[in-house]
């Protein structure tokens, strides 16, 4: 199936929901006919407290419904009994839900259509969590124990890195931080595997400057040193956070080698700055099951409002991408010609470091722009995503206050963190989500005084490059009034 044909995978995704809910009316009519098992309420205090199902023709609503609900009912005693018995597995069965803090109708119908876009096959699975941290650590608490060591790049979500000080180590977990981007990360990541190694984690692209890591080459070290999965069971995980792609540009689960992919599903594929929430893919049965049990006892699945929400999104991802390519690729442009842009990060311009040109290079690989064949490069255009990092010209408290001053500036981009959606959001992480951080720390990270992030959103192209430019232009000029005065 292409992958942009949301509308029969949607049908299809509602039948199987509605199969479930055909099962719990035939199961609540069975019982309501049998008043040995089940009566019918008759007292006003038993109507209040009773759930009361809509009748079956309910089921021939095109969207899915929203299943709220702890609790599910059993046909008997045996049936309770075997829910109970059965291991984590990543989708329920005929038998149906137990209890939902062990997966819930809404929920696995949402899981199902990212574990499609994924790639998950039969085999795996796809589990969603109440945000992108949840199931980023989830991953983690299921991979590793004391004693066990762990490869991550300096690059990595800020959230990620605070549980790593703030958490894992204090756990026992041995640690090294390396420097994935480009054609040396393969390398790097090889040089820091050890005996123990459990998780060898990539994020790209990175953020904020896009960076990208060869995830062909990483899978291919870790073969080389511990040979695959198949021959060997002891093998340590490679997890991608994959936030800033999705699975619209990098299917990280179809290059060899890797067996986790990680998405903040409050970014793109929510879309809209409406909900919190992460999911977390493999093909291996048996990491599902491990951070299943994660979920089950740690963390919690994701709630079914936020589910639904999530589908809803998750129905325009493929138009809503290629328009924040399109949209940015005009922003970048203007952004590296303007006079007080000192440099511009987009995978798009020819100048980002991983763009070295042909079909190879890393940004080409890492952007496949929704296309699910070669052939649907002729009709499917290549875009680069809605993320570009820019830096403001000027020396450390110079280039502070103008970013400052541009971001304060913009009157159709919105002031505020977070990314993805259909807004266009831009960010000053030396004044914001990173002032925190030590000065010196902070450049050594990458992270500029001037930098600016901006989330591209899906508005008229020319109504955002016309904000940020006239931004940029009354910064130049006020600085010329005060020259002058
Ligand atoms: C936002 C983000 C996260 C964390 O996701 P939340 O949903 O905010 O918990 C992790 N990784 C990346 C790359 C992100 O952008």
């Amino acid at each position: 199936m292409a992958f942009a044909t949301t509308h029969r995978s949607t049908l299809a995704l509602s039948r199987q929901v509605n199969k479930n809910a055909l099962k719990s009316l035939t199961a609540t009519r069975q019982l309501s006919s049998d008043d040995k098992k089940h009566a019918t309420p008759t007292s006003f205090a038993t109507k209040c407290a009773s759930l009361y199902h809509p009748s079956a023709g309910a089921n021939r609503g095109l969207a899915p419904p929203i299943y709220f609900g702890s609790t599910y009912l059993l046909d008997d005693a045996d049936h309770g009994a075997r829910l109970h018995d059965k291991k984590e597995a990543a989708y329920t069965d005929q038998d149906g839900f137990v209890y939902s803090r062990w997966g819930s109708p809404t929920n696995e119908a949402c899981a199902k259509q990212i574990g499609a876009l994924e790639g998950v096959d039969q085999r795996g699975g796809t589990l969603l969590f109440g945000s992108g941290m949840s199931g980023i650590t989830s991953a983690l608490m299921s991979a590793l124990k004391a004693g066990d060591h762990a490869v991550f790049p300096y690059t990595v979500y800020g959230g990620t890195h605070e549980f790593i000080k703030e958490f894992a180590i204090h756990w026992g977990i041995e640690v090294d931080f390396i420097d994935a981007a480009g054609e040396n990360g393969p390398e790097a990541y090889k040089a820091a595997l050890r005996e123990n190694t459990k998780v060898v984690y990539c994020e790209t692209p990175a953020n904020p400057t896009c960076r990208i890591t060869d995830l062909k080459g990483v899978g291919r070290v870790v073969d080389e040193v511990y040979g695959t999965r198949e021959e060997n069971p002891n093998r340590p995980w490679v997890m991608v956070d994959g936030t800033f792609a999705t699975p619209y540009h990098q299917r990280a689960l179809d290059i060899p080698g890797v067996d986790v992919s990680i998405q903040s599903c409050t970014k793109y594929l929510g879309g809209h700055s409406d909900i919190l929430a992460g999911s977390v893919s493999s093909k291996s049965p048996e990491f599902c099951h491990g951070i299943a049990k994660v979920q089950k006892l740690i963390t919690a699945p994701l709630n079914p409002m936020d589910s639904y929400l999530l589908m809803r999104g998750i129905r325009t991802l493929d138009v809503r991408m290629q328009r924040h390519g399109e949209n940015a690729l005009q922003v970048a442009k203007m952004l590296d010609e303007h006079p007080l842009v000192a440099s511009t990060f987009y995978p798009g311009l020819e100048n980002h470091p991983d763009n070295t040109g042909g079909d190879d290079c890393l940004v080409a690989q890492a952007f496949r722009s929704g296309r699910d064949s070669p052939e649907d490069a002729s009709f499917m255009p290549q875009t680069y995503g809605g993320m570009i990092a820019f830096i403001v010209a000027g020396e450390g408290d110079l280039a502070l206050e103008r970013a400052k001053k541009v971001c304060e500036g913009l009157r159709v981009v919105n002031l505020a963190v977070s990314l993805g959606s259909v807004e266009s959001l831009v960010e000053h992480p030396a004044s914001m989500t990173h002032a925190m951080i030590p000065r010196e720390d902070r450049l050594a990270g990458g992270l500029d005084d001037g930098l600016i992030r901006i989330s591209v959103g899906i508005e008229r192209a020319s109504d955002l490059v016309q904000d940020l430019k006239q931004s940029l232009d009354r910064v130049m000029e006020e600085e010329r009034a005060e020259r002058a005065a």
